[in-house]
């Protein structure tokens, strides 16, 4: 096999599936069959596969130039995106840092978290705080704020590990009251560790690959505060719940606060291509201001700014904004909450739901084995791991579709 697949075996042969051509929310395999896509690749593909605007997009942009370097040259789709994503993300967060992939974009935010300490003459502050459950990346850094060990065994011995709490409970809807422990557990944290926290590291309020835990948006406010109180950063890694995944544009808008920084990727460039960009408040660009380089921040990826990905993440923003998506993935939760949530079953430990996301955790992850051949059998494309199956749909399937997706997880459980 001369190609190395992403979180596999090598030495076991699986069964993979070649995709011909894809369009709309379509998988089209070699064989002829046809799947509804339930997981937008990786929860990239929002506007689904070969989206004619889109496509315009990047033809538009390709003809005209499809890469200069950002050092030293400047375009128009990157300055054009950057005033987009200020316009669009939670007030305050005014500046652009540009990548290429979301790893790499929580890797900028930490460096960035890090070197705003020392460039106010503090090397105290290099460790971060996080949560159990979370996953930022695979990259170094970002393996260190994460939580999984799966991916992250045969590192364990050189991963300098700073401090974790636990995933607050509750839910989504949990209340104050209900967080008032998590909370309780975080301040004292920040109490006996402020002084050499750089940051307290979060995706906000749905922990994807780490398990799709999700919490209530009421332990991210006291989270802010508390933050605010011990000068500890507050960084939102908002790469798989940006752009409307948890039902509003972005997690953090359900709680109505603003991080230091926070990181944009996957959905980004809607399935087209790796970007991501970390933004960050004028406090933070504000210190990075200095006479020379020392305080500057030395960090620049080959491809970021890229022009296509820039064209084709503001075309993506226009089709959002302009075909009210927002009310798409209302539609979408409500589908989950009437067909998804009220499953039953003695396999099934609980289901979670929230904007266009859907979750089914079992009790023993041998009790997933076998889905995705079933699930193809069926006409669904769904990948589970561990002890969970998910749907995070294209905002654009149409309900006879996202039904199908719903039926197929529902089914798996009937028939056991
Ligand atoms: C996927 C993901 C990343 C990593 O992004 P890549 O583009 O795969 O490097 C980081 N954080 C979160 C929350 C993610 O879901």
């Amino acid at each position: 096999m001369k190609l190395w697949y992403p979180y596999s075996q090598m030495a076991n042969k699986m069964s993979r599936y070649p995709v011909q051509k894809a369009e709309g929310v379509h998988l089209y395999l070699k064989d002829g069959k046809k799947l509804i896509d339930g997981v937008s690749s990786w929860w990239a593909t929002i506007h689904g596969y070969n989206h004619p605007a889109l496509n315009e997009a990047l033809v538009k942009q390709a003809e005209n130039f499809s890469h200069v370097m950002l050092g030293g040259l400047d375009h128009q789709p990157a300055l054009q995106l950057a005033e987009k994503l200020v316009q669009i993300t939670p007030a305050g967060l005014n500046h652009v840092f540009y990548s290429d992939s979301g790893s790499v974009g929580v890797e900028v935010a930490l460096k960035m978290a890090i070197q705003f300490w020392v460039n106010q003459g503090n090397k105290q502050k290099v460790k971060f705080l996080a949560l159990k459950n979370a996953y930022h990346g695979d990259t170094f850094k970002a393996m260190e704020v994460g939580d999984d060990s799966d991916f992250q065994i045969p590192f364990g011995h050189v991963l300098h590990k700073g401090f974790f709490l636990s995933t607050p409970s509750g839910g989504f809807s949990a209340t104050e009251d209900e967080v008032e422990g998590d909370i309780a557990e975080l301040e004292q944290m920040l109490q006996r560790n402020h002084r050499e926290l750089a940051a307290f590291i979060v995706e906000p309020l749905v922990q994807c690959a780490g398990g799709f835990k999700m919490y209530s948006p009421a332990y991210l406010k006291a989270a802010r505060a508390l933050c605010h109180t011990y000068d500890v950063l507050l960084i939102f890694d908002e790469v798989a719940t940006g752009f409307g995944r948890t039902g509003k544009l972005f997690a953090a808008d359900h709680a109505g606060v603003t991080p230091d920084i926070m990181v944009l990727g996957k959905a980004l460039t809607a399935g087209y291509l790796g970007h991501a960009a970390t933004l960050t408040t004028s406090r933070i660009f504000d210190g990075f201001l200095g006479e020379g380089y020392d305080k500057a921040f030395m960090h620049g990826p080959t491809f970021m700014g890229n022009p296509l990905a820039c064209a084709i993440a503001l075309k993506s923003i226009n089709l959002i904004e302009e075909e009210n998506y927002l009310k798409k993935i209302e539609q979408i939760e409500r589908t989950f909450r009437e067909r998804l949530a009220p499953l039953q079953h003695e396999k099934v430990h609980a289901v979670r739901v929230l904007g266009a996301i859907g979750v089914v955790e079992v009790k023993d992850s041998k009790q997933l084995e076998g889905f995705t051949e079933y699930a193809v059998q069926e006409g669904v494309w769904l990948r589970p791991f561990g002890k969970y199956v998910y749907t995070m749909p294209p905002y654009v399937m149409e309900q006879d579709d996202l039904v199908k997706v719903i039926s197929v997880i529902s089914n798996w459980f009937k028939k056991q």
